[in-house]
């Protein structure tokens, strides 16, 4: 185990006040972190740091949070890191002097980049001391790094995570907790790699840094009036910043209003705006309609069409209205040509997909009203046939590059149907009903055939008629029914929430757990017979928001035709590295290793028999004892709309494992798998 060496009572002397946030106290932070899986103890040292950062350089606070958060900006801004494993290894020996074939034999024997970094920088002799590393520094070298792109950029990468990396671990304040040889202790080396792999690995989960940051800024507004914080206070900090968040998910916006005006009076700056993509509402699967009745039993509610495309976050701003939306102008498109005013389409992760549906945009204007003058609208961009004129599976749309499409080239035509509204003329509707929002929807829009429709929907309690519904969306090529409370105060939109007032009735999982599953592809295995050029089979797991790790799940052979094979082998093949990355789940019986490993990169959705426990996978292992197992799973197409941190959860697993439990008890219970 590491020790922490709190002999000293000021661990960072250097750090005086209106100084640029020592990288060094940061990394010390995450080092402790590391050390426990304690919740609340992992909440308290970022809130004492997120309060010393208060204290003495505020203006760090936002740099600050984003390393936190593994982030370098929000995600509607598209910048990414997840460098690959080769280049950073050529990085790590160009800085340290030390060879790549012993840069990679020793990743060989510790398996963990971050600590081939550490053990290569405490290996070198320093001729000269070069500049401490700072927050900003860091996030600015950082965020220079992932803008580079294009011809000779890879070079370009080495040498700046080279120039990083020099100056990283020479600040005596990084010594304040002794390096431990199994986690590396505080090195900056560590976390600079890890950064660029996109994984921190210190299970400090968004959520988390909320908490640990409405805590610290409550704490030092209290300290300032000399007061001690109350526990109520503590509450309230955390309610505002988690609303606020939910609505306008951007630090770059609220940590400046925090600073300026209170946490307390946050709301009245930061409000949902276009221009800052929310995270969407999600629903809870479910097996039958019966089982949507006993939910909402006694309650209003409304069965829509659940239309199978990709979700699209619509945001316009008229050009009179322009100057009131400080975000639309930086974050939405301009077009004066195709559209008046501003806007975007988003993705469910907030990603800009105005380019890959420049048509979606171009056919605003016959679609608004011209009284509707900002708007954030929730919908579902599904493939259409305009000589049929009907809509067509979601794997047509996938066919559809997702950048640059020029509207001259596009052969897979959409049409937009809107289900929700979530801002209209300068107010947030988020908190009203759904069926004063559908009613909004209703009078702001005009459908236009072929280009936007509003999601077709029948409000009925009657068993027969939402049967009648499920069929007739079947027919009309769509997934199922969105089934969702309507009249209540629970019938508002909940961001970024899988809520239990939307449940989801798909048409083939009527029987089964309800749901397919979305996993994320860590190896494979290679093929027999026909399928010796290829892979055969795949070793799939889940996400672990808490641990934030990938847990397998189970493997999969079935469901892939040949030309699919071939399409996954080429991608997969670019993705191969050599060992399981250390948030990797999985068995280590040497018979259950897959013959290659990949980067988690890629999500696919798969259907399943049922679920069982498994002494060969890891998902829940933590929560059930024994790893939870798909049985017969199947493939059924490649999500290249999700990212692995997207993909079904170990928890949402257990909630499926469970309630087929209790089915299975009724019905003679089932067996232990394997
Ligand atoms: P899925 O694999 O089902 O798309 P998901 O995790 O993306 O799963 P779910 O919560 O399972 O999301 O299903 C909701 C999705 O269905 C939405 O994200 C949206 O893209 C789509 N959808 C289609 N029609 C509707 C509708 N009428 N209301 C809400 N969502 C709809």
């Amino acid at each position: 185990q590491a020790t922490i060496n709190t002999s000293r009572k000021d661990p960072y002397p250097d750090w005086k006040a209106g100084d640029p946030v020592p990288y060094a106290a940061l990394c010390t932070t995450f080092s402790l972190i590391e050390l426990t899986t304690k919740r609340l103890q992992i909440t308290a040292y970022c809130s004492q740091f997120l309060q010393q950062v208060l204290r003495l350089t505020p203006n760090d606070l936002l740099p600050t949070v984003q390393l936190m958060l593994n982030k370098l900006a929000a995600d509607y801004a598209g910048i990414e890191l997840g460098i690959g494993e080769s280049l950073i290894m050529k990085a790590i020996g160009e800085s340290s002097g030390r060879s790549l074939a012993v840069i990679k034999e020793d990743h060989r024997k510790i398996g963990d980049l971050g600590l081939v970094a550490a053990k290569s920088k405490s290996k070198q002799g320093q001729m000269f001391k070069p500049k401490p590393l700072t927050v900003r520094g860091v996030h600015e070298g950082l965020l220079a790094i992932a803008k580079m792109e294009g011809h000779g950029s890879q070079d370009q990468k080495v040498k700046a995570i080279n120039k990083l990396m020099a100056s990283a671990d020479v600040s005596a304040a990084s010594k304040t907790v002794d390096i431990d040889k199994d986690k590396g202790g505080p090195s900056e080396a560590k976390f600079i790699v890890r950064f660029l792999e996109g994984k921190l690995r210190l299970g400090l989960a968004e959520k988390t840094v909320i908490i640990a940051l409405a805590q610290a800024v409550t704490t030092h507004e209290a300290a300032k009036r000399n007061k001690a914080v109350s526990t109520d206070q503590l509450a309230k900090g955390e309610a505002a910043l988690k609303t606020v968040y939910s609505e306008l998910p951007s630090y770059e916006v609220i940590i400046p209003a925090m600073l300026e005006h209170g946490i307390l009076n946050l709301h009245d700056s930061c409000k949902l705006q276009p221009g800052v993509p929310l995270k969407p509402m999600l629903a809870k699967p479910t097996k039958s309609i019966t089982e949507v009745l006993d939910r909402f039993e006694g309650k209003e509610f409304t069965c829509e069409y659940k239309y199978d495309g990709e979700r699209a976050q619509i945001h316009y701003v008229a050009p009179e209205e322009q100057s009131e939306y400080p975000a639309a102008r930086d974050n939405l498109q301009k077009d004066p040509k195709a559209f008046r005013g501003l806007a975007a389409v988003f993705s469910r992760n907030s990603e800009d997909l105005s380019k890959k549906y420049p048509d979606i945009l171009e056919k605003l204007n016959t679609w608004i009203k011209p009284e509707t003058k900002s708007f954030v609208l929730d919908c579902e961009a599904v493939a259409w046939d305009p000589k049929a004129k009907k809509v067509l599976p979601f794997q047509q749309l996938m066919t559809r590059k997702r950048k640059d499409v020029k509207t001259s080239d596009i052969t897979v035509k959409v049409c937009v149907f809107a289900f929700d509204f979530l801002f209209y003329n300068g107010e947030a509707l988020v908190k009203k009903s759904l069926r004063e929002r559908r009613e909004l929807l209703h009078e702001a829009f005009t459908p236009v055939e072929g280009e936007f429709a509003f999601a077709q929907y029948g409000d009925t309690k009657d068993i027969e008629e939402i049967q009648s519904l499920l069929d007739e969306s079947v027919t009309a090529s769509c997934e199922g029914l969105m089934v969702k409370m309507l009249d209540t105060e629970d019938s508002g939109y909940e961001p970024s929430k899988r809520s239990r007032n939307w449940l989801k009735v798909k048409k083939d999982y009527l029987s089964g757990v309800g749901d397919t599953i979305d996993l994320v592809v860590l190896g494979a295995y290679y093929g027999k017979g026909k399928r010796t050029n290829w892979y055969g089979a795949f070793l799939l797991a889940a996400y672990n928001p808490k641990t934030q790790n990938f847990e397998t799940v189970c493997n999969i052979g079935t469901g892939f035709s040949e030309v699919v094979l071939e399409e996954l082998h080429d991608q997969l093949s670019d993705i191969v590295i050599e060992k399981p990355k250390p948030f990797y789940s999985h068995s280590t019986v040497a018979a259950h290793q897959p013959d290659v490993w990949f980067e988690s990169k890629y999500v696919w959705e798969v259907k399943t028999a049922d679920l069982t426990l498994s002494p060969r996978y890891r998902a829940a292992i933590d929560e059930m004892g024994q790893g939870i197992s798909l049985r017969f799973p199947r493939f059924i197409q490649r999500r290249d709309d999700k990212k692995p941190e997207d993909s079904t959860t170990t928890s949402s697993i257990v909630e499926m494992y469970k309630n087929q439990e209790v089915v299975n008890k009724e019905g003679g219970g089932k067996g232990v798998d394997d």
